[in-house]
């Protein structure tokens, strides 16, 4: 699986090269300190021009093949019938086994439908944990999502393999207490982004599928994550040690009733899809496709990304390629805990993810301590990562603040891009951080939408901290950017 160096030094070897480049800028740490005032002190709203390292997201910036790019020049372009979707089509059901393919332009717009035509006011939604949008789709359709993860998965220093594994007791408990009728399906989330992308077992997955049987649930599978969970199977859980990526993923797919993904993480390009062998769901869900999205030959994506797709999700059938992303992670979180820096453990898929309630532990949820923390790693590095707790939270119907279980700033690492210097870099940064902690101080919403706040809104520094920060920069590192 990996190679072993000489020196008996343990770091991850990138399994491809690098043949197209892009110039990065790395402004001066006083131009990062404006235009982290003029974005709001939101990394959503950093203008790339200023960015170093874009470690927002995993989200349609994974790198491309030689072999995607190649496929894209051949994409055929037609709105009905096109060879290209016909081509996507056959793989999914190659891989994943399902007989029905609906396209969508991005995950989000799979939950739409989903919540469209399933949801229905007082309708429930059992999952292992929400996402933001898979939950914006639920609540926004009346409906409401119970959350039925195992106690652990809050723990951030753990020693479980798997913090993304349904609880099954509080399944069924959640399932009797609300009637199956009042149940809209389960969903499970590959790779749970939110909780540090962490993941689920197989054999987990098959205790769900078994309680959906007992209860005529659906099981509704959301892969969008699931690269990096393929990969944890496959190193962690023992009776799998032996089997192929496409056996597992098949194994998987088996096991749910409806999947979808986002494209823009799964298969290294952008687009999405909804795939079932159920005719019955594949004709409620079809229509909406034609309403929201596109004709059923290509759902909103453009004929190249379907190409390029549908190279991608054979690549995810390549370990040397899915390993790269967990490895490099894993990397950057040991590095970091070397240097005292608190990370979520075990590392999970998608990023780095840093406990900014360990890192931050003067500054109280109320102000936003994950998201001040992403603040000061852009300040400190240029690199901008993800606040993942209360700012990305919704206040309840009365207003009252809904303070999130974690306060995680999350360092995506999107796959394939990044070299391994350039984490050595940006570890140095937040350990120098680290040391200066005292320095950093909270944040107040100055323009607040109601929904999915994160996104658009606008916050101020309690104090002028990160000109404090600025200066102390200056004075350990002299002249270097
Ligand atoms: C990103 C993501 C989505 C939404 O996909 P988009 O393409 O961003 O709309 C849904 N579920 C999970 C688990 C995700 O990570």
């Amino acid at each position: 699986m990996t190679v072993s160096f000489y020196s008996g030094q343990q770091i991850p070897l990138e399994m491809h090269k690098v043949r197209i480049v892009q110039k990065l800028n790395l402004p001066p740490v006083e131009r990062r300190v404006e235009a982290m005032k003029e974005a709001g002190y939101n990394t959503f709203l950093l203008k790339n021009v200023d960015v170093f390292m874009d470690m927002l997201t995993d989200s349609g910036v994974n790198a491309m093949s030689d072999r995607q790019q190649a496929a894209m020049l051949e994409a055929d372009d037609s709105y009905a019938g096109s060879a290209t979707f016909t081509k996507l089509e056959q793989k999914i059901e190659e891989i994943f086994g399902k007989k029905y393919f609906l396209p969508a332009h991005q995950g989000r717009a799979c939950e739409n439908i989903l919540g469209q035509v399933y949801v229905t006011p007082g309708k429930v939604v059992p999952m292992n944990y929400h996402f933001t949008t898979s939950k914006a789709h639920i609540t926004v359709n009346g409906g409401t999502v119970e959350e039925v993860f195992k106690d652990e998965a809050l723990n951030l220093t753990s020693e479980d393999l798997f913090k993304g594994n349904v609880d099954i007791d509080k399944l069924v408990a959640i399932i009797e207490e609300k009637g199956a009728d009042n149940i809209a399906f389960v969903r499970v989330e590959s790779g749970t982004n939110l909780i540090g992308g962490q993941p689920h077992s197989v054999e987990n997955m098959k205790a769900v599928r078994k309680v959906c049987d007992q209860y005529n649930l659906k099981l509704v599978y959301d892969i969008s994550l699931l690269a990096d969970n393929l990969y944890f199977i496959k190193t962690r859980e023992d009776a799998y040690k032996d089997a192929s990526i496409r056996d597992i993923t098949r194994e998987l797919a088996d096991l749910s009733d409806i999947l979808y993904f986002s494209a823009r993480k799964l298969g290294f390009a952008r687009g999405g899809g909804i795939a079932t062998n159920s005719e019955e769901d594949y004709l409620r869900m079809r229509e909406f496709i034609t309403l929201y999205e596109g004709f059923l030959t290509y759902g909103g994506m453009s004929v190249r990304e379907m190409e390029a797709i549908t190279v991608g999700l054979d690549e995810t059938m390549d370990e040397e390629y899915i390993a790269q992303g967990p490895q490099f992670i894993q990397y950057m979180s040991d590095e970091l805990q070397k240097r005292g820096v608190p990370v979520v453990t075990p590392a999970g898929g998608l990023g780095c993810h840093i406990d900014a309630t360990r890192f931050l532990s003067h500054i109280p949820q109320e102000q936003y301590t994950a998201g001040a923390l992403a603040a000061a790693i852009y300040i400190a590095s240029g690199a901008r990562g993800m606040e993942r707790g209360t700012m990305s939270e919704q206040r309840d119907e009365n207003g009252v603040e809904t303070l999130a279980h974690m306060e995680l700033v999350r360092m995506a690492m999107p796959r394939r891009v990044f070299t391994l210097s350039q984490i050595n870099y940006v570890v140095d940064r937040i350990a120098w951080l680290y040391d200066n902690r005292e320095l950093i101080g909270g944040m107040k919403f100055v323009e607040e939408p109601k929904v999915l706040r994160f996104f658009f809104g606008k916050l101020d520094a309690l104090t002028d901290w990160p000109t404090q920060l600025a200066k102390k920069f200056r004075e350990d590192f002299g002249e270097s950017l």
